[in-house]
């Protein structure tokens, strides 16, 4: 490992700020110190930056999964910003240094805790080995294998209850992830299943969200909640509500109130969860294992440790685990940081403010709302808006470039973007070739 990427400080004066994972809150600390005279290094597990929000697309066949990933290097290419492929495995906050899974150390004069969240299972070892869910790149392509090798496998399979089961995706949560998976899921079946499996029957086929609670997309205003509830059914898909998913075989789901559905696809969006790795990280531990910070984001007994993103659990309230809370906290993190070492004037504490959220309900639909405004709907413009700002978002010109390609293919030609089942890693040996 070169000496500078290995956090040794060229500059001598000091100045090393490590950032732990380059997701969100990571990347946009990083590329918030571009200018500034300090050494950065950013750690992730993985070469590249993911854009979550629209993983869904890859898992849905909308989008290549090249579009959402765009390199490490490729974006810190400019400053004194360095970053080195590694799995963080634990943090030493009095001789401030970070562990990694190759035994190196890392030393720090002032730590940024960017590490995410992770899939929460609730501890089900069972609904873990055989449910599918969307967290990074491989899971949403294992579940579009998935998805499409379902389709193969009930294409010829003789055993009408066998047939049923294949062709019924459930989703277990009825959040923005889930609908929108669902709705993407039940679009692809409206392109696919006329076009190249006439041996299916549509009728055959089950799209069905399953969610504890009384409604959908809970967190946006009542009328927008039943908006998207009707537009899952238009689009031929199933709501339960009230249903808590107990169990999953990779056959049966089993339900709290004792009845079972067969199916053979869970997919899981029931939330998530602090990485279990964050247990021995220092600091209290608030809601879902996060960090409790204070207002301006720092462990009170380690002030040269800043939480953002996620991971991050400020005093004024739990906020939701979204992409603006994640860049907002970064924003402000590095004002502090750079404040202690007189580089910036000291910010007022962190407030977040809420930008509004939007939720895609298959093509050319969408829900917004803008609680600052008062405003919200659904519909065409909606979808609009969506497209614009993800667009605007997703980094870099190639990836913007290979999203809107896709896109035209899927929403100018009606086509899905990508229809290869790749060798699927997924939970149930079955998918593997001759399973
Ligand atoms: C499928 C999906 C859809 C979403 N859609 C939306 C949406 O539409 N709008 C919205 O606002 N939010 C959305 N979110 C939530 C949003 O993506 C997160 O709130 C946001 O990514 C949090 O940013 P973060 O930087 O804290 O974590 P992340 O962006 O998850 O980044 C964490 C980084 O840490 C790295 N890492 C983790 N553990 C280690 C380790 N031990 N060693 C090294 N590196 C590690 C990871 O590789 C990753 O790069 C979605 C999330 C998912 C999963």
């Amino acid at each position: 490992m070169n000496k500078e990427a290995a956090g040794e400080d060229p500059s001598g004066e000091g100045r090393r700020v490590v950032i732990l994972g380059g997701g969100f809150a990571g990347l946009t600390a990083a590329r918030a110190l571009e200018k500034s005279p300090v050494h950065v290094t950013v750690v992730d597990a993985r070469n590249y930056y993911l854009f979550q929000p629209l993983l869904y697309q890859v898992a849905t066949g909308d989008l290549h999964a090249e579009a959402v990933a765009t390199p490490f290097r490729r974006i810190l290419r400019k400053g004194s910003r360095h970053f080195i492929l590694g799995t963080v495995t634990g943090v030493d906050p009095e001789r401030k240094e970070v562990h990694l899974n190759d035994k190196t150390t890392l030393p720090y004069d002032r730590l940024l805790v960017a590490l995410g969240s992770t899939t929460q299972f609730f501890g089900n070892d069972e609904i873990t080995r055989n449910a599918w869910h969307l967290k990074g790149l491989a899971e949403a392509e294992n579940l579009r294998s998935r998805v499409l090798f379902s389709l193969e496998r009930s294409s010829r399979c003789p055993d009408p209850e066998e047939r049923r089961e294949w062709l019924t995706f459930t989703i277990s949560g009825g959040g923005a992830t889930g609908v929108e998976c669902a709705c993407g899921i039940l679009e692809l079946f409206r392109v696919l299943l006329p076009r190249d499996y006439p041996e299916i029957d549509p009728r055959e086929v089950t799209v069905r969200i399953l969610q504890g609670g009384e409604s959908l997309i809970p967190e946006f205003p009542v009328p927008l909640r039943e908006a998207a509830r009707k537009r899952v059914e238009a689009l031929g898909g199933q709501v339960s509500f009230g249903v808590k998913v107990e169990n999953f075989d990779g056959r049966t789901i089993r339900f709290s109130s004792g009845d079972s559905l067969r199916a053979r696809t869970l997919v899981w969006a029931a939330g998530v969860t602090a990485p279990a790795l964050i247990r021995q990280f220092p600091g209290e531990k608030g809601e879902g294992g996060r960090i409790q910070v204070d207002n301006r984001l720092r462990i009170p007994e380690y002030p040269d440790i800043q939480v953002l993103g996620d991971l991050a659990q400020p005093p004024e309230g739990t906020h939701p685990q979204v992409a603006p809370f994640a860049i907002q906290s970064a924003r402000h993190a590095v004002r502090t940081l750079l404040a202690s070492w007189n580089l910036a004037p000291l910010p007022p504490p962190f407030v977040y403010r809420d930008p509004g959220s939007m939720v895609v309900l298959g093509r050319y639909n969408a829900v917004c709302h803008f609680p600052q405004w008062g405003v919200g709907w659904q519909g065409k413009s909606a979808w609009v808006l969506w497209l614009g700002l993800h667009l605007a978002k997703i980094l870099g010109t190639r990836n913007r470039l290979l999203t809107l390609i896709d896109w035209g293919q899927d929403y100018l030609f009606r086509s899905a973007a990508m229809e290869i089942l790749r060798p699927p890693q997924g939970p149930d040996p079955q998918d593997r070739p001759g399973g």
